[in-house]
């Protein structure tokens, strides 16, 4: 899908749904590879003609996504990948998919064009929030741009979504009883 200009989203919040860690093939970064391959073991990886990706599962979801109850957690948290920290956001320094004015969104007196790919299920469409353009976009940026490691806005908040999961009222289906009326 093309991806669209991050002024046409109003929030952003990762649901932890998975979509992603099953629909799309991770490509790894040298340094990524080196520190998976010594914690995990190199079959964790697959190489390829010129690139290396996290190895699926037969399902097509990343080897490293792990289910509680509805969630889909990443169980590669403190080396998570930088494509997959990024996603669904895509920071460049130049207008890559039009909607320039849209896209352009100014940090630290640099420019920068973000966008976003639509088929992310965490977003929110409409006129940006306050939190939406001075936390979640910045720390994209920084992450993009090597200045943040830590991922506290552009990722899902676990601890919340497992909360919610665990007050959610269970629903219960209801018996139904044939009445013979006479
Ligand atoms: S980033 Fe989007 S698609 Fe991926 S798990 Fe979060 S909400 Fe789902
Ligand atoms: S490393 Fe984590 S975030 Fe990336 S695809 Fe695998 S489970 Fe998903």
């Amino acid at each position: 899908m093309r991806p669209v200009a991050w002024r046409f989203v109003q929030d952003w919040n990762c649901i932890a749904c998975g979509q992603c860690c099953k629909e799309y093939t991770v490509v790894l970064r040298f340094n990524e590879w080196l520190n998976i391959v010594r914690h995990y073991g190199v079959e964790t990886t697959v190489p390829g003609l010129n690139k290396i990706y996290l190895r699926k599962r037969s399902d097509g979801s990343c080897i490293f996504l792990r289910r509680i109850g509805n969630l889909a957690i990443c169980g590669l948290q403190h080396m998570k990948p930088q494509a997959c920290k990024l996603w669904p956001f895509k920071i460049y320094t130049k207008p890559r998919y039009g909607q320039e004015k849209q896209a352009l969104y100014e940090y630290r007196t640099r420019k920068f064009f973000v966008y976003v790919d639509p088929a992310c299920r965490g977003i929110r469409w409409g006129t940006p929030t306050r939190h939406f353009m001075s936390k979640v976009v910045p720390e994209f940026i920084q992450i993009a741009f090597g200045t943040a490691q830590k991922q506290k806005y552009s990722t899902a908040n676990i601890n919340q979504l497992l909360m919610q999961q665990l007050v959610k009222p269970k629903v219960v289906p209801v018996k139904v009883l044939k009445v013979r009326v006479s």
